[in-house]
């Protein structure tokens, strides 16, 4: 049976439109390429979860969502200076580059370099979004019910396929 509502354990289609404070369009769904996930398995940012919850297919919303609702404030202590010796010998870093870390538990995260001098290297760990107070606008293409393994795993998985 198809889904009548936004709501827990249901797979949601959205276009959708993504403004910083500032007015600076940063993400945008493609016309034939909507962001697919399934609804209450902290798959999107939850202050956008919690204003779809309802929704219907068509519905059209614009939603406001703090730092803390969505990539956490900006924390001026995840800054780190590093040894320049430390990093790969045949790198360059440049201001401004971001770079892929993973730490011992093998979880991926961005750095950002913010500063680069002749011994070190300024790391800056915080999301790139976080601070920022987020501007959506968002409409509900499609909602399905998930297969039994997508809700086993708690995501969407496209086309049939393990992402
Ligand atoms: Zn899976």
């Amino acid at each position: 049976m198809t889904p009548d509502r936004v709501k827990q354990d249901v797979v949601v289609s959205l276009q959708y439109k993504l403004w910083l404070d500032d007015g600076t369009l940063v993400e945008e769904s493609g016309a034939d390429e909507p962001l697919v996930y399934l609804h209450g398995h902290n798959n999107i940012i939850p202050g956008l979860e919690r204003e779809l919850t309802g929704l219907l297919v068509g519905d059209h919303k614009k939603v406001v969502v703090r730092p803390s609702d969505a990539y956490g404030e900006y924390d001026p202590d995840n800054v780190d200076e590093v040894d320049r010796r430390d990093l790969p010998s045949n790198f360059e870093p440049e201001e401004g580059m971001l770079l892929s870390v993973q730490d011992e538990d093998g979880h991926e995260f961005y750095a950002q370099i913010v500063e680069v001098s002749d011994d070190t290297v300024v790391l800056d760990f915080n999301h790139p979004m976080a601070g920022e107070t987020l501007h959506f606008d968002v409409t509900v293409t499609d909602l399905r019910e998930p297969t039994p393994e997508e809700l086993d795993h708690g995501h969407v998985h496209a086309h049939g396929h393990h992402p």
